[in-house]
């Protein structure tokens, strides 16, 4: 029997667990799937004296983990976060998935006639796996922040030309998630898009999120988190198999 689980800080609506547990009864797989709610990540440490082979990240501990392995994933070591942890041998190894599915998810959408910029909407932890994503595919990016930085631009500065030049539209805000499913990003109305756009947002619950609902009115092609879920969940299996 192996033993897999995911921390965090309140799981009650955590995904993996159902996904788990489920894969594990589909497919006769002898293993355990455990939710571990930390009030803290300096407990993290403790659930290793147990027999745990593998574990997922999610919020809050996805950055606050890391002193805590022993070895860091290339990809997790540059994204700067982590939501995968292979156990083996006493050792622990962070992985970071989501920019795998997230990549993996998006890519089928493509029209390969067109040459595709990004606007990126939030610029906060699911924000750095799907930029890290972004670049592995050269994809040219602006990140949106209410805040205004460097390395960003607010929603008041999106322009017309921004609009028409930038085809893909992601959102990486919790704006629209359950249960403030009314919730709007403050996107200025000079942005009009076409069916030559994708809107991806990574929430997942709602299906139909108020971004994707926007996106969609003006004819552009729509996607939600739910595939990404799935296949970091998937790539993280993998990991723990390897
Ligand atoms: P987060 O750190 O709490 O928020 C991300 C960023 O969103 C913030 O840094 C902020 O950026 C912006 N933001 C927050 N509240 C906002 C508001 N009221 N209005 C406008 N912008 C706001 O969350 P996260 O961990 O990155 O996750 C974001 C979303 O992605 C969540 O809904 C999560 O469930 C989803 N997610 C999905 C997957 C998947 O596999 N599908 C994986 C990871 C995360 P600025 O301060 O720069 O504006």
């Amino acid at each position: 029997m192996r033993n897999f689980g995911l921390i965090g800080k309140t799981l009650t609506h955590s995904f993996s667990q159902k996904y788990f547990e489920q894969k594990f009864k589909i497919e006769g797989i002898k293993a355990t799937y455990t939710n571990y709610e930390l009030a803290s990540i300096q407990e993290f440490p403790k659930l290793l004296d147990g027999n745990i082979n593998g574990l997922n990240v999610t919020i809050p501990y996805k950055t606050s983990i890391l002193p805590y392995l022993d070895t860091l994933d290339e990809n997790a070591k540059a994204i700067g976060a982590v939501n995968c942890v292979q156990i083996k041998n006493g050792k622990t190894t962070g992985y970071n998935t989501d920019w795998i599915g997230f990549m993996n998810s998006l890519k089928p959408l493509f029209d390969v006639d067109k040459t595709y910029k990004a606007v990126v909407l939030g610029n906060g932890g699911a924000a750095k796996a799907v930029l890290y994503a972004l670049a592995q595919m050269d994809i040219e990016t602006i990140i949106v922040s209410r805040t205004k930085q460097e390395t960003s631009v607010t929603y008041e500065e999106l322009t017309t030309d921004i609009g028409l030049e930038y085809l893909l539209w992601i959102n990486t805000t919790p704006v629209g998630m359950f249960p403030e499913v009314n919730e709007k990003l403050p996107i200025p109305k000079c942005i009009q898009l076409s069916a030559d756009h994708i809107c991806y947002d990574l929430i997942y619950n709602p299906e139909l999120t108020s971004f994707l609902k926007w996106g969609k009115s003006m004819g552009a092609l729509t996607k939600n988190g739910q595939e990404m879920l799935e296949l970091q969940a998937e790539e993280g299996w993998k990991i723990w198999n390897s």
